[in-house]
């Protein structure tokens, strides 16, 4: 049989060479009947599954209205937009972050401000964030780092407008409440391998008709009754029936993925030379990723550690910051990329994976 380089079968042997991946989506035989059901409708393009998600995701997070696009990035890109930040806007963001931000605010001409993380979260340090702030300051951008809530009473204290970047913490909480309540907007993200998935896409929330209005406007082109620059950001009905059907599932991820969680802190605590991830007080913690901080040298580690079959990654590939020739000195950012990593933690991994995991650990940190 033909096989297309875009069909995964293809290319087995290359991605198979990891016993246990870093990060996987959890597909069950019912997200597949939804997406079939979906194809078979001939209604595929943006429509009522999409609309369905929308209301399904907005209730869920406690929030009036949402619209769908087709990744994280966009939904940054149009949120943006809707915020009216622009040429010569100031926004603050970690540098402690994937480079979607980074690039979302290119979009929009803005200039990004890099503010220092705090070494036992990773998210914004609020008195770092405070030093960065202008007159030209228009925006925060708080990402919740690896799924545990950022320190959101210090940062709404600033007066200054919060965009929250939940595309790694969709249901997890701070004080009582869902992450994305506490921003002027918040973003989401359904990338493969996200808290769940439509293979990709992503989401905008607000409690604001007026900004969801400018979302909606500038996501799709068509029968507009005045010109202006708009976009093809749409989601597909097959995408928002695999997050329809993903999203049934939500709770008992959260929850295998905060099981597993326990069982590697339980195990690894003990060990010489590492510290597990914290879960401060009022937060709890959906652990899309479970950082793990280490005094040996890291290099090391993780090479030892892929030679077992386990990959393992650096939690941001590499600081922002690092990108610019004339660099700010970020200390906690820096001294946690040399010394953090990240094992694999998704609801998918079966209990001899985990134990396979553990077992690994302690042969790298006796
Ligand atoms: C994945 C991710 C994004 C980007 O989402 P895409 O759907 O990949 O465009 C943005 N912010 C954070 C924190 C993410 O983890």
């Amino acid at each position: 049989m033909l096989r297309g380089s875009c069909q995964k079968g293809s290319s087995s042997i290359l991605s198979n060479s990891f016993l246990i991946k870093h990060s996987c989506p959890t597909i069950d035989e019912d997200d597949i009947i939804s997406v079939t059901t979906t194809l078979k409708s001939n209604d595929i393009a943006q429509g009522r599954c999409v609309s369905d998600l929308e209301n399904i995701m907005s209730d869920f997070v406690g929030r009036r209205g949402a619209v769908a696009v087709n990744s994280g990035t966009s939904a940054l890109h149009l949120a943006l937009l809707a915020l009216n930040v622009k040429e010569g806007d100031e926004v603050i963001i970690p540098s402690f972050v994937c480079s979607a931000l980074l690039n979302a605010l290119y979009y929009v001409k803005a200039k990004p401000c890099f503010a220092d993380i705090d070494p036992d979260t990773f998210n914004l340090a609020p008195r770092d964030l405070k030093k960065r702030i202008t007159k030209k300051t228009k925006l925060i951008m708080v990402p919740h780092n690896f799924g545990l809530p950022a320190d959101m009473n210090e940062i709404i204290k600033n007066s200054i407008p919060v965009l929250e970047d939940c595309a790694q913490s969709l249901g997890a909480h701070f004080q009582g409440k869902k992450v994305g309540n506490f921003g002027i907007a918040s973003v989401l993200s359904f990338y493969a391998t996200k808290v769940i998935t439509t293979g990709e896409g992503g989401m905008v929330l607000s409690n604001s008709q007026e900004l969801l209005k400018k979302v909606r406007d500038l996501r799709d082109y068509d029968e507009k009754k005045e010109y202006r620059v708009r976009y093809n950001y749409k989601m597909t009905d097959i995408q928002a029936s695999l997050g329809i059907s993903q999203f049934k599932k939500l709770p008992s991820f959260i929850e295998k993925r905060r099981m597993i969680a326990k069982k590697y802190s339980q195990e690894m605590k003990p060990l010489r030379g590492i510290m597990v991830p914290q879960e401060p007080q009022g937060t709890q913690h959906i652990y899309y990723r479970y950082i793990v901080k280490t005094e040996k040298s890291l290099t090391n580690v993780l090479s030892k550690l892929r030679k077992e079959g386990i990959e393992v990654k650096k939690p941001v590939f590499k600081p922002l910051h690092y990108y610019f020739p004339v660099r700010t000195h970020l200390k906690h950012t820096e001294n946690i990329w040399r010394t953090a990593f990240s094992i694999p933690i998704y609801p998918s991994l079966n209990n001899g994976q985990i134990e396979m995991v553990i077992q690994k650990m302690k042969e790298v940190f006796s």
